[in-house]
């Protein structure tokens, strides 16, 4: 039985509260934070609506540091589920430190004023997390977080050597708009706004951005067009994957969506350092973020299908051998269930399944660590469980 914390009442942590109070068993209480409480008690209430549970909710600014080993002291959870931004990754990381618990996430670091995330600064919390006998989670949502777990579980059950990794995210979902993002237009549109980058042969090669497609044939929703992007889970699985020769990232996006980017980019709208205007610093993608449709909102209109795994090549006893591990979520079994698009959902279920593995000791040790170090089997029996059921097709070999 576990006290737990969740910070950020998006799209995201409305699913977490949600998961969280369907398994009493091991989450005995549930506090939601976010610096907007108005949008905790919101979620509260339709989770009560939902499950019958009680959530406690309070207004945090996660960037202080005092602020949330405040609530942290009054609260007293074992584990703080971070579904902020990726922004409050360290301050909630020293915030754990400080007030003795563990900590999860579902996104890596990334400094607000620098389109750039990568796994250092957290990975620079290993020692001391170590030393307080806590355990840090870092990015247990689908992509990084369950494609992590796929690849461990291939490592584990499926092949005695993996040679390569495509990591294929597909969403086939319509919301009717001309353009709006799943999730945090900002940090969105940052990530595939940035030059692609892939590992091969121990280097890390560069694209211009969705630059390289490759036509993908995914089960269930079809043929797609998929973009090579850097994303941050082959920063770790390059390295804990034994005789990995090739990862690479691939996802979907319609014309009509790459269209609108193109002009947003070309106008500067989606620029990251502050303008003036009419004597007020703004940050065009900041604003972008204001005018475009909230996340939140498209859970109602979406309708189809997400379809993401991992195409894996490797040897079997001496032959060669390629799977497809997958789950498909559907938008509006996702609505009906939690009030939320495919997209939420499909992180904030692992973000709850990740809060599990601590809470009942299945993957508890001290230190900071990524999804892929730690036992796949009990992380993928829970997916099955609670609403994100995978499964492995075989494919043919490559030529
Ligand atoms: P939203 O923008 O919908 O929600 C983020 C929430 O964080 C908001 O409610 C906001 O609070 C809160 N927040 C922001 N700053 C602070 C702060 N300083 N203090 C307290 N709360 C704060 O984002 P999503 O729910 O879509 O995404 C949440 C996280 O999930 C992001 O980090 C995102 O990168 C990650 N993600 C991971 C995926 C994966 O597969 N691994 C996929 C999709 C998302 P308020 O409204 O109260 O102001």
């Amino acid at each position: 039985m576990s006290k737990v914390l969740i910070i950020g009442a998006g799209g995201v942590g409305n699913v977490v509260a949600h998961k969280c109070a369907q398994v009493p068993e091991i989450f005995s209480d549930i506090m939601l934070a976010s610096r907007n409480e108005n949008k905790c008690k919101a979620i509260a209430a339709d989770v009560k609506a939902a499950t019958g549970r009680e959530i406690k909710t309070a207004s945090v600014d996660a960037d202080n540091v005092e602020a949330t080993v405040a609530i942290i002291k009054k609260f007293q959870p074992n584990l703080l589920i971070n579904v902020a931004l990726p922004y409050q990754d360290l301050p909630l990381m020293d915030a754990c430190l400080h007030a003795g618990i563990h900590y999860v996430d579902t996104a890596n670091y990334e400094p607000p004023n620098h389109a750039k995330f990568e796994y250092s600064w957290q990975w620079a919390y290993r020692e001391r997390y170590e030393k307080a006998g806590l355990m840090a989670l870092l990015g247990s949502g689908f992509d990084p977080g369950v494609t992590n777990v796929f690849c461990a579980y291939a490592q584990k059950h499926l092949f005695d050597e993996i040679e390569t990794i495509d990591i294929m995210d597909a969403n086939a979902g319509d919301h009717g708009y001309h353009f709006a993002t799943n999730f945090n237009p900002e940090i969105n549109i940052r990530e595939i706004t940035q030059r692609g980058r892939y590992w091969e042969k121990g280097e890390w090669k560069e694209t211009d951005p969705l630059s390289v497609r490759q036509d993908y044939d995914y089960p269930v929703i079809g043929s797609k067009p998929s973009y090579l992007l850097y994303h941050e889970e082959l920063e770790s699985l390059c390295q804990n994957i034994k005789g990995l020769k090739r990862i690479r990232f691939f996802m979907t996006f319609s014309d009509n969506y790459l269209n609108h980017l193109r002009v947003l980019q070309n106008v500067g709208m989606t620029r990251i350092d502050p303008i003036e205007f009419q004597g007020q610093q703004i940050v065009p993608i900041q604003f972008l973020k204001a005018i475009l449709p909230d996340p939140a909102s498209l859970g109602p209109r979406t309708k189809g299908k997400t379809c993401i795994g991992c195409d894996i090549t490797g040897t079997k006893d001496g032959k060669k051998k390629r799977v497809f591990i997958y789950n498909i979520c559907d938008h509006q079994e996702c609505y009906r269930e939690v009030k939320s698009q495919a997209i939420s959902y499909t992180t904030g279920v692992p973000a709850m399944i990740g809060g599990a593995m601590l809470a009942t000791g299945k993957w508890l040790k001290p230190g900071v660590w990524n999804m892929e170090q730690c036992d796949p089997d009990p992380f993928m029996e829970m997916l099955n469980k609670y609403g994100l059921p995978w499964q492995v097709k075989e494919l043919p070999v490559h030529g």
